[in-house]
């Protein structure tokens, strides 16, 4: 919301982008805030991918336009790096910011990469704002200045921690754009072909980069203060540190006994809220007469400590530089790290300092660590995610495991999204993940080599987003034979159920009721087929006999060429969310309201669990037998089952034991219920007086 408010302050003229964590909420705002920005007349774009966020940023290469992108880093930027370069290239004429989450560290969900590299070699700043709302409003502010004073796109990274910092700030009033859907440019941008990214004016563009556009922006970076000195008592030595960084920093100071609650430091700072390009000035200010500074940078390689250490040399400083050889070259930069690294960094070049709470803290973090592990005595077992209860896609995986019964191993080609999880137990699917709606792409050779089809699995949203073109269409250019599962749940859930354009609409949604994801809606299956895809199957994912008879047809049919499975079963979560508020007022206007639950026959129950072991379902756990004679846990629902009605099918389709039953809980029944009742109550004490 900070962000989005500031975007408004600015005089934004439109705002795009594409859904992922940690960033998925800042769309959604942009999204959700579209009267605000329709007021003033800002166009806010949902972009398909990553690739046609950044497209939109030429815009404001030809016109005196403000627009703000945003997306998730390291896997978005990839995708948008064509149009990002492209963008550098001839440079831009109105502010271009790109907010992206930087997914590194603990918490992350994708390969531990740097955006810093992308800035670099495209020319692009970098701005890496510290954790505090007032200075990442700011940032966003001076990010289109820095932008239009030199022309080069800027990027500002939010990282994990960032995205989730609570805080308050001053705001101002929104500003309207000049140029906007409220007030159209009359006239389009004159033929200028320096400004486009082709050569040979490619080749001036090169030059411009480091001749005027780099020193401009270095030039704006020091009259605007964005990175902060911040002194300290002990001058001897110092730390420079990435912005991002900042809040780590100052509470492994603290628990160094170096620094206070409100950020006072005994050891002077460099906090470099602009990562890129560095200043050189600013960075021999800092060292200039100091016997000693630590870099602190997050993640492989170290490009800030290199071109520090290359400017040090340059201006014959003989301050000594330290950073990854004290430090993590990979991994999140925590406060425990920071200090791990802080206290022998310290105890070299400032003997005196008391740095004894420090030590006293490793000392009984690593005692903690130490009884916690004698206690337990092994390792606390794995909890990877899964699918949520009742997940529509656990049972195609459970189908896909029926099928490898019956025609041996297979090689899967996972891809991003919510089906990921069927690479945890107890499905553990999946050969390879190349990106996002790559995973047909990804088995465009192996199908060549493989004696039985290898199956790719992607998402709608994933299909979408790159899928179609990057494996669907290049299979039928190529003519080539393969298996292809699409999920389609309706959204891309796993960023946050964001709406595709195959999203069924609401009318479609309550003829949907009964669990289809997407009612009247055909667009995978009409894209499909336009392109020319003759072997088409659509199934509904919980009926999971037919789901393992489709999934086998298309691995041993003796058709050559692409054969796609179309499962459909709208994300349970959305579901859910869809059918709480309906079922609420049902409750509260005193309608019949039914829900399903599943439950073991703990008598029946052998004990197997060939039950949870082929669905997966959190609800689906064990509990002890009240039988004294058995010893072993029996399988057991709890109270978070759905009704999504897997178990059972699966005990269908796998030929397991007769123990699932299905119960109808009935709030507020009507007459043919409580006849209903009645009659089953009364013919079941005839069965069991009989018995
Ligand atoms: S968000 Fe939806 S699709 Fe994803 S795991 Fe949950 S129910 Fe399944
Ligand atoms: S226990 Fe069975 S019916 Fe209930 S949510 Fe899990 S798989 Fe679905």
């Amino acid at each position: 919301m900070a962000v989005t408010k500031a975007l408004l302050q600015s005089g934004v003229t439109y705002v795009g982008g594409y859904q992922g964590s940690p960033i998925s909420h800042l769309l959604d705002v942009m999204v959700q805030a579209r009267d605000y920005m329709d007021e003033l007349g800002v166009h806010v774009e949902a972009c398909t991918n990553e690739s046609s966020a950044a497209a939109m940023l030429g815009a404001s290469i030809m016109y005196p336009v403000r627009g703000a992108v945003t997306w998730k880093s390291i896997v978005g930027t990839n995708v948008a790096s064509d149009a990002l370069s492209n963008l550098s290239s001839p440079g831009v004429m109105g502010g271009a910011l790109i907010i992206v989450g930087e997914d590194y560290g603990e918490g992350a969900s994708v390969i531990q990469e740097r955006t810093h590299a992308f800035a670099m070699k495209s020319a692009m700043c970098l701005l890496d704002p510290r954790p505090e709302l007032p200075t990442i409003v700011r940032m966003v502010e001076k990010g289109f200045e820095l932008s239009e004073a030199s022309s080069m796109p800027v990027m500002m990274e939010l990282r994990i921690r960032t995205c989730h910092v609570r805080g308050s700030f001053r705001t101002r009033s929104n500003r309207a754009p000049a140029i906007s859907r409220r007030q159209l440019q009359q006239e389009p941008a004159g033929f200028l072909y320096e400004r486009l990214a082709h050569p040979p004016a490619t080749f001036r563009h090169e030059k411009l980069k480091y001749d005027v556009r780099l020193p401009a922006a270095r030039k704006f970076i020091v009259e605007h203060g964005l990175n902060e000195f911040i002194d300290g008592r002990h001058g001897e030595v110092g730390v420079i540190v990435q912005g991002g960084l900042y809040n780590n920093t100052i509470r492994a100071l603290q628990l160094a006994g170096l620094a206070d609650h409100f950020g006072h430091t005994d050891i002077p700072l460099l906090v470099l809220n602009a990562v890129y390009p560095l200043v050189p000035g600013e960075i021999e200010r800092f060292c200039a007469g100091r016997k000693a500074v630590l870099v602190l940078e997050e993640g492989q390689p170290e490009f800030i400590e290199q071109e520090i250490a290359t400017l040090l040399r340059r201006a014959d400083l003989q301050t000594r530089l330290h950073g990854k050889d004290r430090l993590a070259m990979g991994g999140e930069y925590t406060a425990d790290l920071i200090l791990s690294g802080l206290l022998p960094f310290l105890s070299e070049y400032l003997p005196a300092a008391d740095v004894s709470p420090g030590r006293r803290y490793v000392e009984e973090v690593a005692d903690l660590r130490r009884e916690a592990a004698a206690r337990l005595g092994a390792p606390v077992p794995a909890r990877p995610p899964t699918f949520c209860t009742g997940c529509p896609e656990r049972p195609v995986f459970a189908a896909l495991k029926l099928v490898e019964r019956d025609v041996g191993k297979l090689h899967v080609s996972a891809d991003i999204g919510c089906h990921a999880f069927a690479t945890f137990e107890p499905f553990s699917f999946g050969n390879s993940i190349l990106g996002y709606g790559m995973s047909m792409a990804s088995s465009a050779a192996v199908k060549n080599f493989s004696a039985r089809r290898p199956v790719a699995i992607m998402g709608d949203g994933g299909f979408w987003h790159n899928g179609l073109l990057s494996g669907v269409s290049s299979t039928m250019l190529n003519q080539g034979d393969g298996v292809l599962v699409i999920m389609k749940n309706g959204y891309t859930s796993a960023t946050g159920t964001q709406e595709t354009v195959s999203t069924p609409h609401s009318e479609a949604k309550r003829v949907a009721e009964g669990g289809s994801a997407t009612g009247s809606e055909l667009t995978i299956e009409n894209t499909l087929r336009g392109m020319g895809v003759k072997w088409l199957r659509t199934v509904h994912n919980y009926r999971v006999g037919k789901v393992r008879k489709v999934l086998k047809d298309a691995i041993t049919s003796p058709f050559k060429g692409l054969k796609v499975v179309i499962a459909e079963g709208e994300c349970q979560l959305e579901r859910q969310r869809r059918l709480r508020p309906i079922r609420a007022r049902r409750l509260k206007d005193g309608l019949r309201v039914v829900r399903t639950r599943y439950g073991v026959d703990e008598d029946t129950c052998t004990g197997d669990h060939s039950c949870i072991r082929l669905s997966g379902c959190p609800t689906l756990t064990v509990k002890d037998s009240s039988d004294p004679l058995r010893r072993g846990p029996v399988a057991h629902v709890d109270n978070g089952c759905v009704g999504c009605g897997l178990c059972g099918e699966v005990a269908m389709a796998a030929v397991l034991c007769p123990s699932f039953h299905r119960v109808e809980i009935v709030t507020h029944p009507n007459l043919w219920d409580r006849l209903g009742d009645r009659f089953n109550r009364f013919a079941l004490g005839l069965l069991q007086r009989q018995a």
